[in-house]
């Protein structure tokens, strides 16, 4: 049986995007190709507070006792491999045992499932299958893939999300691509893949989701859109203040809504901030 390394499984409400306020389940898988040093730091500069959590790796016991950040990436552990032995690696019947522990009615009805990460589509699409497969799944209509962008999608997943799709006609597959831009630390080159987000696009709905704090970011937003329109997607863009924790959020959620106005591009809120104050399992 197909087993997935599991960071995160809860239910909350989704705060991001497309499918903001829509209770959902939340799948968080391990492992990322990026590591995000830069977010909430000076440009060029690289947050070390993952750092310091590591060095106290043995005080915590389970992933909701990990401090939260506010610089660097607020998921930390679910890409670090120093903090792997936090995220099981769980059979697909005992995830899906979970999910039906959490949905509030033991079964799909409307609520949407979330595959995050880390990076969802770096190591597990082979699993996803079997995961979706389950007689118990056989409800669930709508799913979101929170992705970087950045991986390839392999010729028998495109088939099966295909086959997914066609099976019901309210069925629905979204890939909410939060492009890095220059103040994650990213490099460009690595991080702006416009082929990459045009397969997402032919495989259902694809948006580009970016975080900005500054004027300078969206200037990167504005270049990045240029690219990945000349590459050929049409989707929407979304634009999202930076801030994992309330303090930053609340520094810059309302210049963001104003950048977004002016673009003519979508504001995505970060619900889980305000709502929930970005706690783990939020
Ligand atoms: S791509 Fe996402 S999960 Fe990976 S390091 Fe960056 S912010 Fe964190």
């Amino acid at each position: 049986m197909s087993k997935i390394k599991i960071a995160e499984l809860f239910y909350s409400i989704q705060g991001e995007g497309r499918y903001m306020g829509v209770p959902s389940v939340f799948l968080r898988t391990f492992g990322c190709n990026f590591t995000c040093q830069g977010f909430g730091m000076p440009r060029g500069e690289l947050s070390d507070e993952r750092e310091a959590i590591a060095e106290r790796i043995v005080e915590f016991k389970d992933y909701n006792e990990l401090p939260l950040v506010s610089t660097g990436c607020d998921s930390y552990a679910s890409w670090d491999p120093r903090f792997k032995d936090l995220s099981p690696l769980l059979e697909v019947d005992a995830i899906v045992e979970r999910i039906m522990e959490i949905l509030p009615h033991g079964e799909w009805r409307d609520e949407h499932l979330v595959i995050t990460g880390g990076e969802p589509l770096l190591g597990w699409q082979k699993q996803y299958p079997d995961l979706l497969e389950h007689p118990k799944m056989k409800g669930l209509k709508e799913i979101t893939f929170e992705t970087n962008g950045t991986m390839r999608l392999t010729k028998d997943f495109k088939h099966y999300l295909g086959e997914w799709t066609a099976e019901h006609w309210n069925r629905e597959i979204t890939f909410s691509v939060s492009a890095k831009l220059p103040c994650s630390g990213e490099p460009w080159k690595d991080a702006i893949k416009p082929e990459r987000v045009c397969e997402y696009e032919a495989a259902g709905t694809a948006y580009l989701k970016f975080v900005i704090a500054t004027e300078e970011d969206l200037k990167d937003a504005e270049r990045a859109v240029e690219e990945f329109r000349a590459g050929g997607f049409t989707g929407p863009v979304y634009i999202m203040p930076v801030g994992g924790v309330e303090r930053v959020y609340n520094l810059n959620n309302r210049a963001v809504a104003e950048m977004a106005m002016r673009k003519g591009w979508r504001y995505s809120d970060r619900l889980q901030v305000p709502l929930f104050k970005n706690e783990w399992g939020t």
